[in-house]
């Protein structure tokens, strides 16, 4: 677009975009405050010159601000049922999950079919009472209020849904009355009423937290539609207040599709923001104005995507978040997802608040022990955890073979997979504790079925999918049972972890070679880890004479402790008792059974403490054809919560001190 200025006058196309953008702003149903700083943006724009760059900086601010759905937002649907029926028909198992889902969408739906409570305060009785009689006969629970005395003194007693107040008050004024609202009920809305249609006072109710403003004289539709737009807002907040659902687990199993169910269940658009890696907080908050090619946050961006203030917003891999010189995302992210400040959520770019009070927001994170205190106190965490066998097979065959099927446009003649094709697409072309490889070899599959039929290399038919063909279309296998094939050796114990993608094993070597005492650690230790090795040896060193060890051989050696895969880094309290019985292997010179794995921190004393991800490491067991998992004695809670079949096809053993395992686990 050009413009030309000519003898100073402005441009005819100008003066139609100013119109327009006029329009566009009282229509963009913005909050009155934000429409004010809007014109005035307007106004400096309507005196720049086209050819400036501020011309364009300002003109596409103010096109933002007009295209963000501020008071657009779809209705919620609260019927239960409903909710129930899409995530059972979506998502096998995961009935924990569901039952915390279903129990947050009910307490939503029981504030939903209460009558709203209102408090009515204004010291002119013939207002009041027109109020009262209005809204009693629109089935509102009304109690009044003459003074803001007497307002104060009811709110302390009671609660209410919304507030609608006279501003200017003998005494107590409408403002005393929102700060007292604001402190004690978060999610009470406050309506403000005034004869002085002042529009500072309007701008600081606002920006106070009142809900919305009604200028005297006003009609009475515009009371009702006002209280009934409160009443909605609250209620699409309801869920969110308090507590911020949190799916935490490892890949692939299921946190993002729950998500998007959740939001059809109560027919709220979806959008996902990944955080991993986020360090600079413009990405979250937008850059300021001033900077050239400043943009919105994330945040701000994805609601106007939607189009919708009230959308479900994913928020993935809040633990991934980091923090550096470039401000802190994650104090951002607090002011995002605080109920108490989220409603005035300022974008830097924006630079007025826009309301994030009905967005649902949900987080997901891998290990919800790295998400920052501030942000964990706000969450409710639900575990996804990794799958069994059984799990993964019923998945394939309830969910991902039909979608797969569908996707490669297999539907006439659907490949028929056998029970066993599955199982040894688990075992020997995946190793994952969610499904994420398992749905890509699925597709892989059908893929190259769907490509040999277009060839004409293959008939329209069904093809039964077997072991054989497994093989032939994936090629050969790409994992094996590490355990179960690896001899039993001197010094090398198996050992088991927790990372990001779930459970896993690892081997724990120890070597010694002459020398003066000295310990070497290799293979991407973690600090907590050496520690946990140098701790481990000083127990065995010190109740050597325990496991049958002259005290002096310790002297003579240095110790070399290498976990191998040295590419990958690894930390935690929880090889300790793993290290320990390596070492005693290694001195004792007794073979160690590489099917029996361990978990548990030592203490110098050997006593072992509880750790944590018992679930995962105990499906990571499985997966390498582990035996025998011994866990510390403090997890049998743990153990006791897992369904029976869950432990099917190992042996738990618990200890309390590593002195109750020597014999377990040496030959
Ligand atoms: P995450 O967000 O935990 O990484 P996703 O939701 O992306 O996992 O899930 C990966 C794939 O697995 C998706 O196609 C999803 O539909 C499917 N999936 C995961 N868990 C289940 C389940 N319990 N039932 C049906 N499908 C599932």
């Amino acid at each position: 677009m050009k413009f030309f200025r000519r003898n100073n006058q402005i441009d005819e196309t100008q003066i139609t975009i100013i119109e327009e953008l006029r329009k566009k702003i009282s229509q963009s149903g913005m909050p009155p405050h934000v429409q004010e700083i809007a014109l005035k943006e307007l106004d400096l724009f309507s005196k720049m010159n086209p050819s400036s760059a501020e011309y364009t900086i300002t003109l596409t601010y103010i096109e933002y601000l007009v295209s963000l759905p501020w008071n657009k937002k779809t209705s919620d649907n609260l019927n239960l049922e409903r909710a129930e029926r899409i995530l059972n028909e979506r998502h096998y198992g995961l009935y924990e999950v569901k039952n915390r889902i279903l129990e947050h969408l009910a307490v939503k739906i029981l504030s939903s079919n209460k009558n709203p409570r209102i408090l009515i305060v204004d010291d002119e009785e013939i207002t009041r009472k027109n109020l009262e009689h209005v809204l009693k006969k629109e089935n509102y629970d009304v109690v009044t209020a003459k003074n803001g005395v007497e307002a104060l003194r009811l709110l302390d007693e009671q609660k209410f849904e919304i507030v609608l107040t006279d501003i200017k008050m003998e005494g107590v004024d409408g403002f005393a009355i929102l700060e007292k609202v604001k402190a004690k009920y978060s999610n009470t809305k406050v309506i403000m009423i005034t004869a002085y249609a002042a529009v500072d006072s309007a701008v600081e109710a606002i920006k106070r937290g009142a809900f919305h403003y009604i200028a005297k004289p006003f009609k009475i539709e515009e009371v009702k539609l006002s209280i009934k737009q409160a009443v909605e807002d609250r209620l699409s907040t309801i869920s969110t207040k308090g507590s911020i659902l949190c799916f935490a687990g490892p890949p692939g199993t299921g946190k993002t599709s729950i998500g998007k169910s959740i939001a059809d269940a109560l027919g709220r658009k979806f959008a996902r923001i990944s955080l991993g890696g986020i360090k600079d907080e413009a990405e979250i908050r937008g850059h300021r104005r001033t900077y050239a090619g400043a943009k919105p946050g994330r945040i701000i961006e994805e609601i106007r995507r939607t189009g919708v203030a009230n959308p479900v917003l994913m928020l993935d891999e809040i633990d991934k978040i980091c923090q550096d010189f470039k401000g802190d995302p994650a104090s951002a992210l607090l002011e995002a997802l605080d109920p108490e400040q989220n409603y005035a959520f300022i974008d830097h770019y924006l630079d007025v608040p826009f309301d994030l009070s009905g967005v649902m927001f949900i987080v997901t994170a891998n290990i919800p022990d790295n998400i920052q205190h501030a942000l964990l106190d706000r969450m409710e965490i639900i575990e996804f955890s990794g799958y069994t066998e059984e799990e993964k097979k019923n998945i394939a065959l309830k969910h991902l073979i039909p979608k797969q099927i569908a996707e490669q446009g297999l539907t006439e003649f659907p490949p028929e997979f056998t029970d066993e094709a599955i199982l040894k697409i688990i075992q020997e072309y995946t190793r994952e504790a969610g499904i994420r490889n398992l749905e890509r070899m699925i597709a892989t599959i059908c893929r190259k079925i769907a490509t040999e039929v277009v060839k004409g290399n293959k008939a329209r038919n069904s093809v039964k999918i077997t072991p054989e063909v497994v093989e032939f279309y994936l090629g050969p296998r790409r994992f094996y049972f590490e355990v179960a094939d690896a001899k039993n050796r001197v010094g090398v114990v198996t050992g088991l972890v927790w990372t990001e993608t779930g459970g896993d094993i690892i081997f724990v070597e120890a070597a010694k070679m002459k020398g003066k005492g000295e310990l070497i650690l290799t293979g991407s230790l973690g600090n907590i880890m050496k520690e946990s090795a140098q701790a481990a040896l000083s127990y065995v060193k010190s109740n050597s004479s325990m496991f049958g060890i002259s005290e002096d051989t310790f002297e003579n050696y240095d110790i070399h402790i290498h976990v191998p895969q040295g590419a990958i880094p690894k930390d935690g309290p929880s090889a300790g008792a793993t290290i320990a019985m390596a070492l005693i292997s290694l001195f004792t010179n007794r073979l160690a059974r590489r099917d029996v794995a361990i978990t548990g921190e030592l203490t110098l004393s050997g006593r072992i403490l509880p750790v944590g991800g018992i679930k995962e490491k105990i499906l990571a067991a499985k997966r390498a054809g582990v035996k025998t998992v011994i866990i510390p004695h403090r997890n049998r809670v743990d153990i006791d919560s897992l369904p029976e079949n869950f432990k099917n096809g190992v042996e738990i053993i618990f200890m309390e001190k590593i002195g109750d395992i020597v014999d377990k686990i040496l030959i």
